[in-house]
């Protein structure tokens, strides 16, 4: 039996580095040796309270990038060993009613996503099953693209979508809660989609002074500044056209209606804690603003292929990585997140 070392989840809080079996090749799949492992808000989350599709052990991670080192037989396209690629983490099944309305593949109703439904990128290698190359999901990255960076456009494809969906458009105001690697992302796409006054708030001082550079007008301490007040006052006393909740908690849900213009929208990008999920809403606001409230969760191939093409043209700022950490160290990195001293953290499974 060939070993691998791998980062396993075994309970709440809990992870083992340690060696496990090495995925065995599929004559329809490839092996991919794991170069740099994005760690999401939502790995975070899925190791603090658990995910309702991950089931102990389990190796998660799905913001994935590596090389190529071994090939199914039954594998037709053109891929050589040694080729540099990305994985776009969502399989569709290309069948479902999502699936073939509009852009909702990523609402298909059996999406399997590495890191949950398969084992993820949490290792030195990761089985790649053969629905996740005919599909498309594998994208080659040219040498010039470090794997470091490549792993963003996982996030970023999320972010493009929801931007979509709230049609974030020429000379609107946009406020952020929550300075994160997504709020940051959602400060860039912003910008690229021509909003002129973009604020970016948050309770944690010191990752706000990291985010100035993200494309951000307007930085708040909302644990020390009135929110609500500041985005009237750079509106003439409207509010904005958007409010985008890019943080896994509740609170800000109603404080974002109350900063929106008429007909503003509201996104609810931060999903919460499994065990706690409500929230609270002025539904007479919403009603006589006649506001919009939206969901944003995944994304579709088009959406990941754009944040591919937007990393490739340096039209992100590279900067959002803040570190990069051994895979082993995985518990720090959350912490530093919690901590709010990192944005991005990268993990790499070769690093000592
Ligand atoms: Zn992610
Ligand atoms: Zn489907």
């Amino acid at each position: 039996m060939e070993t691998m070392k791998a980062l396993v989840l075994t309970g709440k809080q809990q992870a083992e580095y340690i060696d496990v079996e090495k995925p065995v090749c599929a004559k329809d799949g490839m092996i991919l040796k794991i170069e740099a492992v994005g760690l999401c808000g939502s790995d975070v989350r899925t190791y603090v309270h658990g995910h309702s599709k991950v089931k102990y052990p389990a190796i998660i991670g799905h913001e994935n990038a590596g090389v190529i080192v071994e090939i199914g037989e039954e594998v037709k396209a053109d891929w050589k060993v040694g080729d540099r690629v990305i994985v776009n983490p969502a399989i569709p099944c290309g069948k479902c009613y999502y699936c073939t309305h509009d852009d909702m593949s990523g609402l298909c109703e059996i999406l399997s996503v590495y890191g949950n439904d398969i084992p993820g990128g949490f290792a030195q290698y990761m089985a790649i099953p053969g629905v996740g190359i005919e599909k498309g999901q594998i994208i080659r990255i040219p040498d010039e693209i470090d794997f470091d960076e490549i792993i963003i456009v996982e996030l970023l494809a999320s972010v493009i979508k929801s931007q979509e969906h709230m049609r974030v458009s020429l000379g609107d105001t946009v406020v952020i809660i929550g300075s994160g690697p997504i709020g940051c992302l959602h400060a860039q796409i912003a910008k690229l989609r021509g909003a002129t006054k973009i604020v970016m708030a948050d309770i944690n001082q010191e990752r706000l002074s990291m985010v100035g550079k993200f494309g951000a007008t307007h930085l708040v301490n909302s644990g020390q500044e009135d929110l609500v007040k500041i985005v009237k006052e750079i509106t003439n006393g409207r509010g904005a056209d958007v409010v985008i909740v890019a943080a896994p908690t509740a609170e800000p849900h109603q404080q974002g209606l109350e900063m929106l213009r008429k007909e503003g929208r509201l996104s609810m990008f931060g999903g919460l804690n499994k065990d706690n999920p409500w929230t609270k809403l002025d539904a007479n606001l919403i009603h006589y603003n006649r506001l919009e409230i939206h969901g944003a969760y995944s994304y579709s191939f088009a959406n990941f292929m754009q944040g591919f093409e937007l990393v490739l043209a340096g039209k992100i700022n590279k900067d959002i990585v803040t570190h990069k950490i051994p895979l082993k160290d995985m518990p720090e990195g959350v912490k530093l997140i919690q901590a709010g001293k990192a944005i991005k953290v990268v993990l790499k499974p070769w690093m000592e």
